[in-house]
């Protein structure tokens, strides 16, 4: 192991919808190729422009709760009426190749990852809307769902935001590319902590051995 050496972080964004949260995560994904997406499994059925496999992984009821059953889950919840889950083999994968993973995971699944067995690779950060105005707005902007479905949103967000104390970090997302630049600082600030790298160990005591030869 060298001195460049990390465990993977999992990197969890949580919002309410309309906060900013997938944008901030695709802005992510672009700054740092070696980051992977977490590609959730749902019930819900795609949206306009929505990829299975990219986007999410779509999956009927029956096959959601078999992937529970068989503990392929590393968390799941229950969110506007469908099924939720981050599968749980592609974070074990990245996790031991030392890569980082980013999850778009709800408060209920931010929890059941930092109780999880890999609660010690987590660093959580949540998203709040500059104001309720500007969350409603967003939602309403974005012309993807009907206006029942936009109130239920709304009515969800302060289900979201209520657990906004639970996280490592928080960012009011007012202005795009601040808060993308404090995400980043989040993120590299975190992947040098002295528990992010195992490889130090060895790194100081090759420069201990360095320092006795030099002082014989
Ligand atoms: P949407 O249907 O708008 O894509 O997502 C709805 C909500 O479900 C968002 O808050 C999103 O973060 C959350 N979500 C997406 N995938 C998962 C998942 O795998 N687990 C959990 N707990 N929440 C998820």
């Amino acid at each position: 192991m060298d001195q460049t050496t990390r465990r993977g972080l999992l990197i969890i964004l949580s919002s309410p919808s309309g906060a900013g949260k997938t944008t901030l995560a695709r802005k992510l994904m672009g700054w740092d190729e070696t980051l992977r997406f977490s590609v959730s499994a749902t019930t819900r059925p795609p949206r306009r422009g929505e990829e299975d496999g990219v986007h999410y992984h779509f999956v009927s009821e029956a096959r959601f709760r078999n992937m529970v059953a068989e503990g392929e889950m590393l968390e799941h919840a229950h969110v506007f009426g469908h099924f939720y889950g981050s599968p749980l083999g592609p974070v074990k994968e990245a996790i031991e190749a030392g890569r980082d993973v980013l999850f778009d995971v709800d408060w209920q699944g931010a929890q059941q990852i930092a109780r999880s067995a890999l609660q010690d690779h987590v660093l959580s950060v949540f998203v709040l809307p500059p104001s309720i105005a500007e969350l409603r707005r967003r939602l309403v902007e974005r012309g993807q769902d009907a206006p029942e479905v936009i109130s239920k949103r709304m009515q969800k967000s302060w289900d979201e935001i209520s657990h906004w104390d639970g996280y490592d970090y928080v960012l009011v997302n007012g202005d795009l590319e601040i808060s993308f630049a404090r995400l980043k600082t989040i993120v590299e600030a975190e992947r040098l902590r002295l528990a992010q790298q195992p490889g130090l160990t060895d790194f100081v005591r090759g420069l201990q051995s360095e320092f006795q030869e030099s002082e014989e």
